[in-house]
This record gives C-alpha cells, structure tokens and sequence, in this order.
C-alpha cells in the first residue's frame, strides 16, 4: 500500500510538471532593466500568451527561452531539465519571427524540410513530414513555389510549417501576424489556434494586441516594464484586472476613484439609465456626456461623472442609429451598472 501511494505520487508529480518554467530570470542590458525577476510556469499543451506594450520585456524574455540570450540571473527549465546554460540548438524549441526569414532562393519545400536536413532525416522521411506540416498549415502541394510568389498570410504559413517540422517540444512566436492587415492576421489568429490545438506543441506566443491575446490564449502573462503584472485566462485578465496597469492595457481603463481606492468597470457593463428606470441592484453613478462616437456595432459614450473621472460606456446598437446620438452631447445622464461589475484595482507603484 505504501509503494502504491509513492507511485500514485511520482506519477502526479511527472503530470505536473511545467514544459517551461521560469524562475527569478532578469536580463540587463546597461541600465536597462529588460526582464525584471520573472517567475512562470507554461503548461504542457498550452497556449501561453505573453502580452505587453513595446518595449516591456516579451521578446527579450522570448530569446532567453530560445537560448539567444543567456539571463543575469535565473533559471530556465524546459520539461523538468534546467537549460539555462544550453545553446540554442541544444534545446528542443523553435521559433518564428515576424518577418518571416524564409530562404528566399529555395522552393517552399525545400524551405520546410531545412531543419530535416540538417538533423540527417532520410530523404523519404523528410518528404513524408514535409507533406505533413504543409497539409497542416492548408498550403498542400504548394512545394515547388519561391516564397516571393506567395503572400504575407502564406510566406508566414511556410514558416510556421517550418518551426513544427522536426515537433519541437515548445514553438515561440514572436508578433508573427504583426507585418499582416487586420483582415488576414484575424483569419490567421482563428487558424493559428487551430493548428495549435491539432499539433498538441505548447505555443509561447508574443503580441503587443489584447485583442490576439483575449481570441487565441489559453493565459495570458501582461507584462509592464520587465515585470508580470497579471497571468490568468483570458477572462479573468479582462474581467477581473489585478491592477490599474492591467485594466488600462487589456481594455479600456474606465478608472474611478473614491475615498481612497480605485475601481474599474468595463464599458459593455455599463448603461444610460433612462429617466424613471428602476436602478436596484445597480451601482449609479452622474454626470455629463463629453463626446458621442458611433463606431457601427456600437457606440461609445464618454461621461464626465460628476466626480471628475471619466467613464466609457458602450451601447450595442440593437435598435439605434447614429443620428439619435448625435444630440446628446453635453446631456446630463444617469450611468448604472450591476454591483457585482464593479472591479477594486490596486494603483500602480512607483
Ligand atoms: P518588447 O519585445 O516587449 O518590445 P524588448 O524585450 O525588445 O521588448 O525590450 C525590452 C527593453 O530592453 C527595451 O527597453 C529595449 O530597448 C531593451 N533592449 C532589448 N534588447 C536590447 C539590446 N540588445 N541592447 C540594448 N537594449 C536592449
Ligand atoms: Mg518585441
């Protein structure tokens, strides 16, 4: 019985294990402090999205994961193993940039069974994961092409069938839609998290646009000036922002300060309260409209509340127009919203 419970134990603990852990990693550069003491844990399968302004720390801490960068301080493990001082190329990681940085001179398939070759696969095994990773990506048969006869969307297709050729163990990807217009970097957002899902490789994935980390994460790490501010799913990240830094960066701030401490509510919470409109359960707050914006699924209100602090409220146009609107600048109104909305933010230090 002793021996069955160790087991059970050992066996849980192996399940457990993080695919990347990071633990006290800090990286200078002079008296930059790029990544500042980051601790994380990345789950087997998951995909983790690290989210924060230029400039906060993303890629940095990215090439530190790779081996492209050693850290000052801290340890990176991948599976268990501590490879803080393996070369990039001893670790069982790949990555795809922004800017593709496709061999400009070899046909697609040569491009993707790259990483084959080099590792010695036989020929007709390389051929067979070739055809693979470009099924999975949705450009089968596109092999014998030069990448300048693709598009952006398709050159960075090629790419990512490159980086999952040889199933590295975590795939990074830094701001790898960033060069795409907003149409095709959302089709891909949906595609990419497809093929996450199907390749069952754990994605650490790099985006300075809260919308790309809310559609495609499992978590999200909100990164501020090299520090993890928040990690949690997409909606607890929304919903419920640790800090004002968080509130502000994923989503709008909608700041509200009162007797000391501060809170936030999300736009979408908060309505006009018609006059005569019942108002239990309701926080309400007044206060004068500053600025209409129809924007077609919605429209945005900005109230001055009569504390000073300004709120956004967005109104889906379910029955209204534009032109209703426009009128109601300058407009004393009630806002309200539902109590529970309410989310108490610590402010931020220093
Ligand atoms: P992000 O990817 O979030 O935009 P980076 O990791 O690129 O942020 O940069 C974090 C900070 O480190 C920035 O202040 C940047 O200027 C600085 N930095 C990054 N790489 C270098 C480098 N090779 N030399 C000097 N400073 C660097
Ligand atoms: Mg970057």
């Amino acid at each position: 019985m002793a021996k069955a419970a160790i087991e059970a134990t050992s066996t849980s603990e192996a399940d457990d294990v993080p695919d990347v852990r990071l633990s006290g990693v800090r990286k200078t550069y002079g008296d930059v402090v790029a990544v500042d003491r980051v601790d994380l844990d990345i789950r087997r399968g998951e995909f983790f999205t690290m989210l924060g302004p230029s400039g906060s720390g993303k890629t940095t801490m990215l090439r530190m994961v790779a081996g492209f960068e050693l850290p000052d301080e801290g340890r990176v493990e991948l599976a268990g193993a501590d490879v803080t001082d393996l070369a990039a190329y001893d670790r069982d990681v790949n990555t795809v940039f922004q800017d593709y940085a496709l061999f400009p001179h070899m046909t697609v398939g040569d491009n993707v069974e790259y990483g084959l070759r080099v590792a010695k696969v036989s020929r007709e095994e390389r051929g067979k994961r070739r055809a693979e990773a470009l099924e999975m990506v949705r450009l089968p048969g596109y092999d014998d092409r030069k990448p300048n006869e693709l598009s952006g969307g398709q050159r960075q297709r090629v790419a990512l069938a490159r980086a999952i050729v040889n199933r590295p163990r975590v795939l990074l990807l830094d701001e790898p839609l960033g060069a795409l217009d907003l149409k095709l970097r959302e089709q891909l957002q949906v595609e990419l998290k497809q093929i996450q899902r199907e390749v069952g490789i754990t994605f650490i994935y790099v985006t300075h646009d809260q919308e790309e980390a809310l559609t495609m994460s499992d978590r999200i790490a909100v990164f501020n000036e090299g520090r993890v501010e928040q990690v949690g799913e997409p909606e607890g990240v929304y919903e419920r922002p640790s800090n004002a830094f968080v509130a502000g960066f994923v989503g709008v701030s909608n700041l509200i300060h009162r007797d000391g401490g501060s809170f936030t509510v999300r736009p979408e919470k908060v309505r006009l309260i018609a006059p005569g409109e019942p108002v239990e359960g309701l926080v309400v707050e007044e206060g004068t409209i500053a600025d209409v914006s129809y924007a077609g699924m919605i429209t945005r209100f900005h109230v001055t509340l009569d504390g000073g602090d300004r709120l956004q409220v967005a109104r889906q146009n379910l029955e209204q127009t534009s032109h209703e609107d426009e009128g109601m600048r300058g407009e004393r109104v009630k806002v309200g919203w539902r109590r529970e909305h309410t989310v108490a933010v610590a402010e931020q230090q220093g």
